[in-house]
Order: C-alpha cells, then sequence, then structure tokens
C-alpha cells in the first residue's frame, strides 16, 4: 500500500466550490423555482430544472477530468440558453413573465460569484464567462422589457445587471486571488526552498499516526570541506542533488525532510525495502562527479519504528545509528534494530543488490 504523505493540498477551491454548485445550489434552485412557480410559466423553468439534475448527476457520476470539462460545458450551454431566450424573447413563450425576471435577477450575481471560484485556477476564463453571462442577461433583459415586461418601468435593468455582475464578479475574482496566495504561502511554510523537500516544521507539526515505519537519518560526510573547498553555491548544488536522488528512490511512497543544513529525514513505509532503498541512495552519490570533480559520501542510520513506538523515540535511535555510521569511517547505512541498543552496519554489499 503506498505511503499517503501528509502534507496534500486541500481539495483545491475550484473543486469545493464545483461540488458544492452541481450538487447543492443547482438542484436546491430548481426545486425551489418548482415550488414556487406554475409550469405553464412557459419552457424557461422546466428547462432549467432539466439542465440543473443533468448537471448534479454527471457530475456525481464523472471521473475527476469529466468533471473538469462539465464545468466549461455547463457555463457555455447556460449562457448559450440566456442568449437564445434572449433572441427568441418576442414570441409568446419566450416572451419572458415577471417570476422569470425575478430569478434571472436573483441567480444571475449568484452564478457569477459561482463560476468564478469554479475556475479560480483559470482566472481569465472565469473573467470571460462571467461578461458572457452578465451581457446576455443585460440582452435578455432588454429585450423582455422592450417586448411589455415592466415590472419597474423606472429602473434601467439592463444597465443594474452590467454594474452588479461586474462588482460581483470584481470581489469574487480578488477573493480567488487571495485564496491562490494563501495556498501557496502554505505550501512554502513547510517546504525547504533550496531543495523542495518538506523541512523541519513540516516534520515537527506531522500527526503521528500509529502506522509503522522506517525511520532514517542521513547526514552528508564532510560537508563543510565542499563549501571550503568549492565555495557555498557548489555546496548547494550537492545538497539539492542529494535531494533530488532521495525524492527519486522514494518515488513517491514515504515522505523525505529536509531536517538541517546537510541532514535529511526520512519515513518509508513499513513495507517497503528501506534498506536497499538507503543504500541505493548512498552508492548513487558516492558515484557521482559533481561540478569542480568533487566527490561526496553520505551516512545514514536507519531503524524501524516499534509498535506504538513514539516517533521521537525511533528518530533518536536512528540518530545513533548515524552516529555509529560516521564513528565507524563514514560512507555507510547502519541499521539499529527496534527497541534494541545495538546498532548493526549494513554490509553494503549484501544490501546493494
Ligand atoms: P560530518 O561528516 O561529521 O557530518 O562533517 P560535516 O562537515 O558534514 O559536518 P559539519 O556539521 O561540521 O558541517 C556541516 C556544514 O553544512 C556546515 C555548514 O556550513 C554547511 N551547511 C549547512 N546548511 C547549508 C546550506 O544550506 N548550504 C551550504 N552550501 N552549506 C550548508
Ligand atoms: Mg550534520
Ligand atoms: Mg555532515
Amino acid at each position: 500500500m503506498p505511503h499517503r504523505p501528509h502534507i496534500q493540498d486541500p481539495a483545491p477551491l475550484h473543486d469545493q466550490v464545483g461540488r458544492l454548485y452541481f450538487r447543492v445550489v443547482l438542484p436546491t434552485v430548481a426545486v425551489a423555482l418548482t415550488l414556487s412557480s406554475e409550469w405553464s410559466d412557459g419552457p424557461v423553468l422546466p428547462l432549467l430544472t432539466l439542465l440543473a439534475a443533468l448537471g448534479a448527476a454527471l457530475h456525481a457520476l464523472l471521473p475527476a477530468r469529466g468533471r473538469d470539462a462539465l464545468r466549461y460545458v455547463f457555463a457555455l450551454v447556460a449562457t448559450g440558453f440566456v442568449l437564445l431566450v434572449a433572441a427568441l424573447g418576442g414570441a409568446p413563450p419566450f416572451q419572458g413573465t415577471a417570476a422569470q425576471l425575478t430569478v434571472a435577477l436573483l441567480f444571475t450575481p449568484a452564478t457569477l460569484m459561482a463560476w468564478t471560484l469554479m475556475f479560480a485556477d483559470r482566472p481569465r476564463t472565469a473573467l470571460g464567462l462571467n461578461t458572457g453571462l452578465t451581457l446576455s442577461v443585460c440582452l435578455l433583459v432588454w429585450r423582455w422589457q422592450r417586448e411589455g415586461l415592466h415590472p419597474a418601468p423606472q429602473l434601467n435593468l439592463p444597465l443594474l445587471v452590467l454594474v452588479i455582475g461586474m462588482t460581483v464578479t470584481y470581489y469574487a475574482v480578488t477573493f480567488a486571488q487571495m485564496n491562490a496566495r494563501y495556498h501557496a504561502g502554505e505550501q512554502e511554510r513547510v517546504r525547504d526552498p533550496l531543495t523542495g523537500l518538506l523541512n523541519r516544521r513540516a516534520l515537527n507539526e506531522r500527526p503521528d499516526g500509529p502506522e509503522p515505519l522506517h525511520v532514517a537519518v542521513l547526514d552528508i560526510d564532510h560537508f563543510k570541506r565542499v563549501n571550503d573547498t568549492h565555495g557555498h553555491l557548489a555546496g548547494d548544488r550537492v545538497l539539492r542533488a542529494v535531494a533530488d536522488v532521495i525524492q527519486d528512490a522514494l518515488a513517491g511512497h514515504g515522505e523525505a525532510y529536509r531536517w538541517g543544513g546537510e541532514e535529511f529525514v526520512l519515513l518509508l513505509p513499513a513495507g517497503s525495502d528501506a534498506p536497499a532503498m538507503l543504500e541505493g541512495v548512498r552508492r548513487e552519490i558516492a558515484a557521482r562527479q559533481f561540478t569542480g570533480g568533487q566527490r561526496v559520501t553520505l551516512s545514514a542510520g536507519l531503524t524501524r519504528r516499534g509498535d506504538g513506538e513514539d516517533l521521537g523515540r525511533a528518530f533518536e535511535r536512528a540518530d545513533s545509528a548515524l552516529r555509529a555510521a560516521k564513528d565507524a569511517g563514514r560512507d555507510r547505512v547502519v541499521l539499529a534494530a527496534p527497541g534494541g541498543l545495538g546498532a548493526a552496519p549494513l554490509d553494503k554489499r549484501a544490501a546493494g543488490r
């Protein structure tokens, strides 16, 4: 079973809003309309209800990619529908009633708000769709008024729709931008900017579940010499390379943290072959030649977190094993048995299959 990384994006805003819009808002509005109107009002309300039911069903049934497409299809169909009714506004069934005008006026700002957020990941698309819908509703209202629907003759309804529509869009776009910035900041808070790995704060804030784990602590050997001999930028390149090798070796199964300067902590799923994985990382790094010809090695301590054991205790054991690896001459992986005090060096040839 793949080990789920604990730092996950919450469902993105556009997804959350899409779910709410298709599965709750549209059906609720359709039911409210059905309860408060006569079907003899014309084809507009039955068609809207049909569209809402179809949207809810498709959103529930479609996979993620289909849901992504659904929002485009729905927004375009809805705008096309408004335009169609506006175009046919002169013919009796589309002439518009006071009820339909009220629905159009009430529902338009709510729809614009929902669309902006439903396309929060595509701000320009949201702006285009909202402008299209606002202008279409302006046209519809203008057409209905011209055909004799004058519930409030003193009001310039098309102008009001335009101003209110674009105001709502502006606020919603602003909110979506703030939300995107907030989420980017949340990601930065737990990421190390140099290597892109999770940082020490992420490890400290990690919710510790009871699941069994392998805990490894890695430290680059004589890293100070790299800085002193080749400069700090060369040192940074080594750090990034080590992080990349670790990420590749994890292949999404497990968590990698930059714990300190040249120290890394790995949490690996219980079912994984952690010793072989670490040995692979060690060998890959030792075999690399960095710009300037320098070579680096790393040492690691590895242990298994015992049943119900505190992660901090397992970390201490892995850290002791790391010290044992350093004392034994560096460039090696040392295993510490859970609960045991002894640390056993990992035989490189045996583990490096
Ligand atoms: P040992 O084999 O015992 O681990 O020796 P070492 O030289 O690796 O350990 P030491 O703790 O003496 O040195 C760690 C060095 O890591 C010192 C510090 O300048 C360097 N360092 C820490 N963070 C960074 C960083 O972000 N970039 C660079 N280039 N160097 C860093
Ligand atoms: Mg160190
Ligand atoms: Mg070191």
